[in-house]
């Protein structure tokens, strides 16, 4: 196999000078309660997105090419663009968007050639797309010498998702990208904006399947989640979910309606379970861990009405193979509608887990699993320079 480098090397006919690694993500507990202030418990993972970089002055452009979609090299000017030049689908809008995020503060990007090359597949709610964005934001960080904190590279990330590629996403996925840790999870409190490191029991094991699903985040169904939420929040006379209780969301069902119920008691259902997950966690209760997890699932699934039977049945399938054996706990991971579910998981039968998830999948879907194991890793980073050295 040829490696990033000498993909690089004869791509551009230069050496890059630059590596820049950026890990998906995959949630424990919190979905679709980041963007109304929850707190969530994503966890970065080993699976990356890397730019290779050369930095050359180029006539003041930048030269894009990524490996895993297509041979088109792009030569670009980013204030030749703006939010909807580029159809919002194209891939050009999460590394010019974020370069647009940065000129709004000054911060110009110089001329560079960049390759992207992915172990992340995307598209697979693992987070390709803020690791994208947070691996160009430390990219323009480092060629104009203009760093930011971590907080305020993912907000600007942020912008740019929902200003270049139309998705209003929250805050969760920058911030784990960013802020990662080896070993731990992250209870973020999206409030607040503020990030607590929480250790993973070093035994367990991170199992994620990719459903091969593709979701659409841009599509409708994301923003009328977000838009119910702020619906609900209207007819509760209340503005901040932190503030509600499922006796009060019970009190106004009729008020509410059946779809605006259901979407608020999950809301207030999964901001507790994140508490108490988090507290199960410190403490290493595992079969109340699994309990939790099962229950965001199902809510996710009947209540925000986000899951698919894909995810259903892999998650079905975690819970089968038993806690007793060493199963901690099965969930959707991301904003669901396809995409993948996180399993925690004994080391010592991770293997046989898969191999179960796997005859579960082929026998439901008669279609193969991707299916693999990972660690907590840490966040975004630039790697030593002097470690590029093509084979070529
Ligand atoms: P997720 O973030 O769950 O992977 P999204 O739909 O939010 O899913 O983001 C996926 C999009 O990110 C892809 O459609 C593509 O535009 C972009 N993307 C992800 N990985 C790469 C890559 N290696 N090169 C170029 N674009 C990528
Ligand atoms: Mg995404």
């Amino acid at each position: 196999m040829i490696s990033d480098l000498d993909q690089f090397c004869a791509q551009y006919g230069c050496t890059p000078s630059l590596r820049i690694e950026a890990p998906g993500r995959v949630n424990l507990i919190g979905e679709h309660i980041d963007y109304i202030g929850g707190c969530v418990m994503p966890v970065a993972i080993e699976p990356k997105i890397t730019l290779l970089v050369a930095p050359e002055s180029n006539g003041g452009k930048i030269e894009l090419w990524s490996a895993e979609q297509e041979d088109t090299k792009y030569k670009i000017s980013p204030k030749d663009f703006t939010p909807k030049t580029i159809p919002e689908e194209h891939w050009l809008n999460y590394a010019i968007g974020v370069m647009g995020a940065y000129a709004e503060q000054g911060v110009m990007t110089p001329g560079c050639r960049v390759g992207i090359f992915s172990t992340l597949p995307a598209g697979a709610g693992l987070s390709s797309s803020a690791a994208l964005e947070t691996a160009f934001a430390l990219l323009i960080e480092e060629l104009s010498g203009q760093s930011c904190s971590i907080l305020e590279r993912a907000l600007r990330c942020q912008r740019a998702e929902h200003e270049w590629v139309g998705v209003p996403c929250g805050i969760m996925d920058q911030l784990s990208v960013g802020a990662g840790l080896k070993n731990h999870a992250l209870l973020i409190d999206c409030q607040e904006q503020s990030i607590k490191p929480v250790r993973l029991p070093k035994e367990l094991n991170l199992v994620v399947a990719d459903s091969g699903v593709k979701h659409a985040l841009a599509d409708g169904e994301y923003r009328e989640r977000r838009q119910a939420c702020e619906a609900a929040l209207e007819i509760l006379h209340e503005n901040s979910w932190r503030n509600i209780s499922l006796e009060s969301v019970l009190k106004n069902q009729d008020a509410l309606g059946d779809r605006l119920f259901k979407r608020a008691r999950h809301a207030v259902t999964e901001m507790q379970r994140v508490n108490e997950f988090s507290d199960a966690l410190i403490n290493n209760q595992i079969p109340k861990m699994a309990q939790l997890m099962q229950d965001s699932h199902n809510s996710l699934r009947d209540d925000f009405e986000v899951s698919c039977p894909e995810l259903d049945v892999l998650v079905d399938a975690g819970f089968a193979f038993g806690v007793e054996k060493g199963h901690a706990g099965s969930r959707m991971t991301g904003a669901g509608f396809g995409g993948s579910t996180i399993h925690l998981v004994h080391e010592s039968i991770a293997s046989s887990f898969i191999e179960h998830l796997r005859s579960r999948y082929q026998k439901a879907f008669g279609r193969e699993l991707n299916c693999f194991i990972t660690q907590a890793s840490d966040g975004a980073r630039l790697q030593p320079l002097n470690t590029l050295k093509p084979a070529l």
